[in-house]
């Protein structure tokens, strides 16, 4: 699934082809995304891109009339391509641009979205009741701690809330406790402000090393395999049931939580 680095990393990969080309055709081969593709999105033709932004794990692109809403669900991705390049299967929609390139939109699961929204995209059901950005400056520690306080949830399942934050997925909220020495499983609400202070600190440092990381793919948006992947960087914990831990040597342990495989270490996390 895509998480907050990839679709950040996506953004900047097809921004700069977006930004200030107006769009002069809209080719839509499947409307049976997570919702029907909404014929205000044939009506793009005409339209000039104006800005490319991301609210959580949306795109948001503005034009005159409104803003186009992407998501790319559980499998999707965005390329920039010539339009002379073959569709290959899941290929469901295209905004050709003055430039003669394209945006293409490929999603094999189909839970992903093309939404158009004619008013502010802030007040758009989908977005409304997101969360901060992780990485903006209204998530801070004392921001967690009112969000935790009096919660006996799992701070894990606090932190992957996208009421409380958006876009810290498993592999991140995994590795941000491992950082922070957080136990998965402690009461949000048991957690000293001290430590939550610590947590926001990982949770940024561990999403901004991801994009870092993403920065070296995107020249991958130009070409057809252009698809972003979990970025490769250094994991303490994630996938590592059963190695040893790299600060203290004890085996990196896997529970389940809320579905999702927690990976972490019941020495260095309290
Ligand atoms: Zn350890």
């Amino acid at each position: 699934m895509p998480e907050l680095p990839e679709v950040e990393t996506t953004l900047r990969g097809v921004a700069p082809h977006l930004v200030g080309r107006t769009i002069t055709d809209v080719d839509v081969r499947e409307r049976r995304l997570r919702w029907p593709v909404p014929r205000a999105v044939d009506g793009l033709a005409g339209s000039m891109i104006r800005s490319a932004r991301r609210r959580g794990k949306y795109l948001l692109f503005d034009v005159s009339s409104g803003t186009l809403i992407l998501h790319l669900g559980m499998s999707g991705g965005l390329r920039v391509l010539d339009p002379d390049v073959a569709w290959k299967k899941h290929d469901h929609l295209a905004l050709r641009l003055d430039s003669g390139k394209e945006l293409r939109y490929h999603d094999p699961r189909r839970f992903g979205c093309v939404l158009f929204c004619e008013g502010d995209p802030e007040q758009h059901p989908l977005i409304r009741s997101l969360g901060p950005e992780p990485l903006g400056e209204k998530f801070t520690g004392d921001y967690l701690a009112g969000a935790a306080k009096g919660r006996k949830l799992a701070i894990k399942q606090l932190i992957m809330d996208s009421h409380v934050v958006v876009g810290v997925g498993n592999i991140y909220a995994c590795e941000a406790l491992f950082l922070a020495g957080i136990h998965p499983a402690r009461a949000a609400g048991k957690i000293s402000r001290h430590r939550l202070v610590n947590l926001v600190a990982a949770i940024k440092q561990v999403l901004a090393a991801a994009i870092e990381s993403g920065g070296t793919t995107l020249r991958d948006f130009l070409n057809e395999e252009g698809q972003p992947g979990y970025f490769k960087q250094s994991l303490n914990v994630y996938g590592r049931e059963g190695e040893p831990c790299r600060t203290c040597g004890g085996l990196v342990k896997r529970v389940v939580q809320g579905q999702r495989s927690t990976f972490y270490c019941g020495s260095c996390q309290r």
